[in-house]
Protein backbone atom coordinates (compact mmCIF):
# COMPACT_ATOMS: atom_id res chain seq x y z
CA UNK A 1 0.00 0.00 0.00
CA UNK A 2 1.23 3.18 -0.91
CA UNK A 3 -0.13 7.37 0.17
CA UNK A 4 0.75 9.68 -2.92
CA UNK A 5 0.87 12.81 -1.43
CA UNK A 6 0.05 15.76 -4.27
CA UNK A 7 0.47 19.07 -4.11
CA UNK A 8 -1.69 20.83 -6.08
CA UNK A 9 0.31 24.53 -7.20
CA UNK A 10 -3.09 26.49 -6.36
CA UNK A 11 -3.35 29.39 -4.61
CA UNK A 12 -4.86 27.54 -1.49
CA UNK A 13 -2.17 25.15 -1.06
CA UNK A 14 -4.60 22.40 -1.27
CA UNK A 15 -3.06 18.29 -1.47
CA UNK A 16 -4.65 15.66 -3.06
CA UNK A 17 -4.03 11.86 -1.81
CA UNK A 18 -3.99 9.35 -4.12
CA UNK A 19 -3.72 5.48 -2.18
CA UNK A 20 -2.32 2.70 -4.11
CA UNK A 21 -3.34 -0.59 -2.83
CA UNK A 22 -1.96 -3.98 -2.99
CA UNK A 23 -4.16 -5.20 -5.04
CA UNK A 24 -3.87 -2.24 -7.96
CA UNK A 25 -7.14 -0.51 -6.61
CA UNK A 26 -6.76 3.23 -6.14
CA UNK A 27 -8.55 5.68 -4.23
CA UNK A 28 -8.58 9.46 -4.51
CA UNK A 29 -8.63 11.61 -1.59
CA UNK A 30 -10.07 15.31 -2.30
CA UNK A 31 -9.34 15.88 -5.92
CA UNK A 32 -8.28 19.39 -6.64
CA UNK A 33 -7.23 18.76 -10.21
CA UNK A 34 -8.80 15.34 -11.76
CA UNK A 35 -5.92 15.81 -14.91
CA UNK A 36 -3.30 15.39 -12.13
CA UNK A 37 -5.23 12.44 -10.94
CA UNK A 38 -5.82 10.64 -14.99
CA UNK A 39 -1.92 10.90 -14.93
CA UNK A 40 -1.01 8.65 -11.92
CA UNK A 41 -4.21 6.34 -11.62
CA UNK A 42 -4.00 3.33 -14.51
CA UNK A 43 -7.41 3.62 -16.45
CA UNK A 44 -10.38 1.81 -14.75
CA UNK A 45 -8.71 1.42 -11.69
CA UNK A 46 -9.85 4.39 -9.47
CA UNK A 47 -12.31 2.55 -7.25
CA UNK A 48 -13.55 5.81 -5.09
CA UNK A 49 -12.98 9.24 -4.87
CA UNK A 50 -13.38 10.10 -1.03
CA UNK A 51 -13.91 14.11 0.39
CA UNK A 52 -13.56 14.91 3.49
CA UNK A 53 -15.62 17.42 3.84
CA UNK A 54 -17.93 19.24 1.39
CA UNK A 55 -15.84 22.99 0.48
CA UNK A 56 -15.30 23.08 -3.38
CA UNK A 57 -11.35 22.73 -3.09
CA UNK A 58 -11.70 19.34 -1.80
CA UNK A 59 -14.74 18.36 -4.35
CA UNK A 60 -13.99 20.22 -7.29
CA UNK A 61 -12.38 17.24 -9.72
CA UNK A 62 -14.76 14.52 -8.62
CA UNK A 63 -17.48 14.91 -11.58
CA UNK A 64 -14.37 14.68 -14.14
CA UNK A 65 -13.64 11.45 -12.28
CA UNK A 66 -16.81 9.93 -12.07
CA UNK A 67 -17.04 10.94 -16.05
CA UNK A 68 -13.72 9.50 -17.50
CA UNK A 69 -13.17 7.14 -14.70
CA UNK A 70 -16.84 6.10 -13.71
CA UNK A 71 -15.50 5.83 -9.71
CA UNK A 72 -17.66 6.31 -7.17
CA UNK A 73 -17.77 8.92 -4.69
CA UNK A 74 -17.98 8.42 -1.32
CA UNK A 75 -18.25 11.12 1.86
CA UNK A 76 -19.48 11.68 5.45
CA UNK A 77 -23.15 10.73 5.81
CA UNK A 78 -23.96 14.68 6.63
CA UNK A 79 -23.02 15.36 3.23
CA UNK A 80 -25.88 14.68 2.00
CA UNK A 81 -27.70 17.47 0.05
CA UNK A 82 -24.05 19.17 -0.10
CA UNK A 83 -21.40 16.93 -2.33
CA UNK A 84 -23.20 15.75 -5.75
CA UNK A 85 -23.05 12.25 -6.74
CA UNK A 86 -22.31 10.97 -3.45
CA UNK A 87 -22.63 6.81 -3.72
CA UNK A 88 -21.89 5.72 -0.73
CA UNK A 89 -22.05 7.66 2.50
CA UNK A 90 -19.29 7.01 5.38
CA UNK A 91 -20.06 6.56 9.20
CA UNK A 92 -17.30 6.65 11.85
CA UNK A 93 -15.53 3.36 12.60
CA UNK A 94 -16.16 2.02 9.16
CA UNK A 95 -13.60 0.05 7.99
CA UNK A 96 -12.57 -0.42 4.69
CA UNK A 97 -10.08 -2.90 3.19
CA UNK A 98 -6.38 -1.44 1.52
CA UNK A 99 -5.56 -4.96 0.44
CA UNK A 100 -3.03 -7.55 2.26
CA UNK A 101 -2.50 -6.22 6.24
CA UNK A 102 -3.99 -2.44 5.65
CA UNK A 103 -7.16 -0.73 6.16
CA UNK A 104 -8.52 2.83 6.50
CA UNK A 105 -11.08 3.39 9.45
CA UNK A 106 -13.16 6.19 8.86
CA UNK A 107 -13.39 8.94 11.81
CA UNK A 108 -16.09 11.17 12.41
CA UNK A 109 -13.79 15.10 13.04
CA UNK A 110 -16.72 18.13 13.12
CA UNK A 111 -15.34 21.07 13.56
CA UNK A 112 -14.32 22.67 10.84
CA UNK A 113 -17.21 21.55 8.88
CA UNK A 114 -19.90 19.05 10.48
CA UNK A 115 -19.70 16.75 6.98
CA UNK A 116 -16.06 16.23 8.45
CA UNK A 117 -14.23 12.98 8.35
CA UNK A 118 -11.10 11.78 8.68
CA UNK A 119 -9.15 8.32 7.66
CA UNK A 120 -7.13 6.74 10.20
CA UNK A 121 -4.72 4.57 7.60
CA UNK A 122 -3.40 1.23 9.56
CA UNK A 123 -1.01 -1.32 8.68
CA UNK A 124 -2.46 -4.84 10.12
CA UNK A 125 -4.47 -3.28 13.18
CA UNK A 126 -1.63 -0.31 14.25
CA UNK A 127 -2.37 3.22 12.99
CA UNK A 128 0.48 4.48 10.27
CA UNK A 129 -0.96 7.76 9.29
CA UNK A 130 -3.89 9.55 9.23
CA UNK A 131 -5.22 12.09 6.29
CA UNK A 132 -7.10 14.81 7.93
CA UNK A 133 -8.56 17.37 5.43
CA UNK A 134 -9.02 20.83 7.03
CA UNK A 135 -9.37 19.19 11.03
CA UNK A 136 -5.43 18.92 11.63
CA UNK A 137 -2.54 20.78 9.72
CA UNK A 138 0.70 20.32 10.32
CA UNK A 139 1.24 23.12 13.39
CA UNK A 140 -2.25 24.31 12.63
CA UNK A 141 -5.80 23.09 13.01
CA UNK A 142 -8.52 24.13 10.60
CA UNK A 143 -10.42 27.28 10.37
CA UNK A 144 -14.42 27.68 11.33
CA UNK A 145 -15.65 29.89 9.06
CA UNK A 146 -17.57 28.38 6.85
CA UNK A 147 -19.94 25.78 8.71
CA UNK A 148 -17.85 25.15 11.32
CA UNK A 149 -18.26 25.78 15.02
CA UNK A 150 -14.66 25.73 17.32
CA UNK A 151 -15.64 24.23 20.50
CA UNK A 152 -16.53 21.13 18.42
CA UNK A 153 -13.30 21.22 16.91
CA UNK A 154 -11.32 21.40 20.39
CA UNK A 155 -13.50 18.35 21.10
CA UNK A 156 -12.47 16.71 18.14
CA UNK A 157 -9.13 17.38 17.87
CA UNK A 158 -8.49 16.80 22.02
CA UNK A 159 -10.72 13.38 21.94
CA UNK A 160 -9.55 11.71 18.57
CA UNK A 161 -5.49 13.61 17.29
CA UNK A 162 -3.88 14.21 20.60
CA UNK A 163 -3.75 10.51 21.62
CA UNK A 164 -2.35 9.29 18.53
CA UNK A 165 0.69 7.49 18.34
CA UNK A 166 3.38 9.61 18.01
CA UNK A 167 5.12 7.56 14.93
CA UNK A 168 1.15 8.36 13.25
CA UNK A 169 2.53 10.05 9.60
CA UNK A 170 0.00 12.95 9.21
CA UNK A 171 -1.72 14.40 5.98
CA UNK A 172 -3.32 17.46 6.05
CA UNK A 173 -5.45 19.01 3.12
CA UNK A 174 -3.12 22.08 3.22
CA UNK A 175 0.17 22.89 3.00
CA UNK A 176 0.79 25.62 5.84
CA UNK A 177 3.89 24.67 7.60
CA UNK A 178 5.67 27.54 7.35
CA UNK A 179 3.44 30.41 8.27
CA UNK A 180 1.82 28.09 10.89
CA UNK A 181 5.11 27.47 12.27
CA UNK A 182 5.55 31.55 12.52
CA UNK A 183 2.12 31.65 14.61
CA UNK A 184 3.53 29.11 16.91
CA UNK A 185 6.14 30.95 17.51
CA UNK A 186 4.57 34.29 18.08
CA UNK A 187 2.67 32.62 20.80
CA UNK A 188 5.77 30.49 21.92
CA UNK A 189 8.73 32.40 21.06
CA UNK A 190 11.17 29.76 23.27
CA UNK A 191 9.68 26.67 21.17
CA UNK A 192 13.28 24.96 20.32
CA UNK A 193 11.30 22.45 17.76
CA UNK A 194 9.31 25.06 15.76
CA UNK A 195 12.72 26.97 15.80
CA UNK A 196 14.39 24.46 14.12
CA UNK A 197 11.79 22.88 11.90
CA UNK A 198 11.04 26.70 10.59
CA UNK A 199 14.73 27.21 9.84
CA UNK A 200 14.40 23.45 7.62
CA UNK A 201 11.63 24.44 5.79
CA UNK A 202 12.78 27.82 5.04
CA UNK A 203 15.43 26.01 3.26
CA UNK A 204 13.11 23.70 1.17
CA UNK A 205 11.67 24.75 -1.82
CA UNK A 206 8.54 24.83 -0.48
CA UNK A 207 6.59 24.57 -3.96
CA UNK A 208 8.22 21.28 -4.61
CA UNK A 209 9.40 19.62 -1.27
CA UNK A 210 7.70 19.19 1.93
CA UNK A 211 7.82 17.87 5.71
CA UNK A 212 5.49 15.04 6.32
CA UNK A 213 5.80 15.48 9.96
CA UNK A 214 3.95 12.92 12.72
CA UNK A 215 2.39 13.07 15.23
CA UNK A 216 5.30 13.07 17.57
CA UNK A 217 6.03 16.22 15.82
CA UNK A 218 2.92 17.96 16.17
CA UNK A 219 2.80 17.74 19.67
CA UNK A 220 6.04 20.17 19.57
CA UNK A 221 4.90 22.68 17.09
CA UNK A 222 1.25 22.36 17.03
CA UNK A 223 -0.13 25.23 19.77
CA UNK A 224 -3.48 23.36 19.47
CA UNK A 225 -2.10 20.23 20.67
CA UNK A 226 -0.14 21.83 23.57
CA UNK A 227 -3.14 23.76 25.52
CA UNK A 228 -1.41 22.54 29.00
CA UNK A 229 1.76 24.35 28.27
CA UNK A 230 2.71 27.17 30.76
CA UNK A 231 4.50 29.08 28.10
CA UNK A 232 1.21 29.41 25.86
CA UNK A 233 -0.96 30.01 28.90
CA UNK A 234 0.93 32.66 29.99
CA UNK A 235 1.40 34.73 26.93
CA UNK A 236 -3.06 34.61 26.31
CA UNK A 237 -4.60 38.30 26.10
CA UNK A 238 -6.52 35.87 29.11
CA UNK A 239 -6.17 33.63 31.74
CA UNK A 240 -7.70 31.10 30.69
CA UNK A 241 -9.59 28.50 33.46
CA UNK A 242 -9.58 25.55 30.99
CA UNK A 243 -8.09 24.22 28.06
CA UNK A 244 -10.95 24.60 25.71
CA UNK A 245 -10.44 28.20 26.46
CA UNK A 246 -6.89 28.22 25.35
CA UNK A 247 -8.01 26.39 22.20
CA UNK A 248 -10.67 28.84 21.56
CA UNK A 249 -8.46 31.47 22.55
CA UNK A 250 -5.90 30.34 20.03
CA UNK A 251 -8.22 29.70 17.21
CA UNK A 252 -9.07 33.21 17.11
CA UNK A 253 -5.74 34.86 17.53
CA UNK A 254 -4.67 32.88 14.64
CA UNK A 255 -8.19 34.35 13.05
CA UNK A 256 -6.73 37.84 13.52
CA UNK A 257 -2.90 36.68 12.90
ZN1 LIG B 1 -12.50 23.22 4.04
Amino acid sequence: MKIHQIYTHNFLRNFTYILETSDGDYYCVDPWDAGEILKRVPHGKLKAVINTHEHDDHTQGNSELVEKENCEIWAHENAKGKIAGVTRYLSKDEKISLGLDWSMEVMDTPGHTFAHLCLLIKEKERPYAVITGDTLFSAGVGNCHNGGDPGVLYETISAQFQMLPDDVILYPGHEYLENNLKFTLAREPDNQSATELLLKVDKLNMDEDYFATDLGVEKEINTFLRLDKKSIREHLPITPTSDKEVFLTLRQLRNEW
